[in-house]
């Protein structure tokens, strides 16, 4: 697309809104917000702006009162306030906040480079056998290599919304799956891939800037929901949010889960968890959730509060979140399935 067919902004603008889509102006020309009022905008190091006045942007007066103040903050859906935005700055270019529109946008550079060594191309993946890291140019090589290790389609272009960036990147958009919320960390996914997700933005199709435009790639205009084997990988790099679950101290000691025997069986299993040494933490809180899952259901226990109070043990000997649920949830299947014959000779 040459400058002359671009599209007006604002009407991309009012496009991205009809998506469903939270959209903010970026300055004229450029890829980043539109500077704020000046109670609002820091400035920059060089040109600190005087008038700042330090505060939160997470509520700014500002805001409510429709003003395109605190970048991806002040994102809007709303057809009216888009409207006043763009006749106040005809030209402003059109970002889409990640978070509040539900998308999840891969960045695929291809800005070349010398790839790092296997273990940091796709951290934490065991990569096919026989690759060549020699055949690695750049993000897009990486994203392949990581469709190869799943087994799926590569998505760009024909499956997704596809958006190529003036310096030859691409940005491949998804829907968040329901329920899922994410947040965006540079180069956890790979080597030349990040993640627009969270409070981050991309720039809308159609935006054209100094660096040039940014254009729909292949015959694809709609947004496919972010793939189960994509989720995944987000999700096993960090990018997934998960409601935190509050701390406590020592707080299996103060859960009654059971009565009488039961109890006491369930806080020895807690306690030899919590109190395990590193390098038998993990055998300890196995052993536990098998034999806790063969009392849930003779003993009528609840499966989540059980699985709860194993999480938190598990916090207490220091094992990290991740490694321990997986261990709570297979050591409790497998200790469902030989349930426990109370008081009987088992
Ligand atoms: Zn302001
Ligand atoms: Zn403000």
């Amino acid at each position: 697309m040459s400058t002359t067919t671009a599209p007006d902004p604002r009407r991309v603008a009012l496009w991205a809104a009809a998506q469903g889509w939270h959209v903010i102006p970026l300055a004229p020309g450029t890829k980043v917000p539109v500077r704020g009022c000046d109670r609002c905008s820091p400035g920059t190091k060089e040109r600190p702006n005087p008038r700042y006045v330090q505060h939160d942007g997470h509520g700014c007066e500002c805001i409510k009162a429709g003003r395109a103040c605190h970048g991806v903050l002040a994102a809007t859906a709303d057809a009216e306030r888009i409207t006043a935005w763009w006749e106040r700055t005809p030209k402003a270019g059109v970002g889409i906040a990640a978070g509040p529109s539900g998308l999840v946008i891969l960045d695929v550079d291809c800005h070349g480079g010398t790839p790092p060594e296997d273990p940091e191309l796709l951290p934490g993946l065991d990569l096919p056998h026989g690759l060549a890291p020699s055949s690695i140019v750049d993000g897009r090589d990486v994203l392949a290599l990581l469709c190869e290790a799943r087994r799926a389609p590569y998505p760009e272009g024909d499956h997704t919304l596809t958006v190529r960036t003036p310096t030859g990147g691409v940005h491949i958009w998804f829907r968040s799956p329901t329920g899922m919320t994410w947040r965006p960390l540079a180069g956890a996914l790979g080597w030349q891939l990040d993640v627009r997700a969270g409070s981050s933005y991309a720039v809308a199709p159609g935006t054209v800037t100094r660096a040039g435009a940014y254009t729909v790639q292949g015959r694809c205009r709609m947004v496919a929901e972010l793939p189960a084997w994509l989720a995944r990988d987000l999700d096993r790099t960090g990018h997934r949010v998960r409601a935190e679950r509050p701390r406590v101290v020592l707080p299996w000691r103060s859960r009654l889960i059971g009565t009488g025997y039961i109890a006491s069986a369930v806080r020895g299993e807690l306690s030899a968890v919590a109190e395990a040494q590193p390098g038998t933490r993990n055998g300890t809180l196995n052993r536990a959730a098998f034999r806790l899952g063969t009392l849930l259901a003779p003993a009528n226990l609840d499966r989540g509060q059980v699985a709860d109070a194993l999480l938190e043990a598990a916090r207490h000997a220091g094992l990290p979140d991740r490694e321990a649920e997986a261990a709570i949830r297979s050591g409790m299947g497998a200790g469902e399935r030989q349930p426990h014959t109370l008081g009987g000779a088992a």
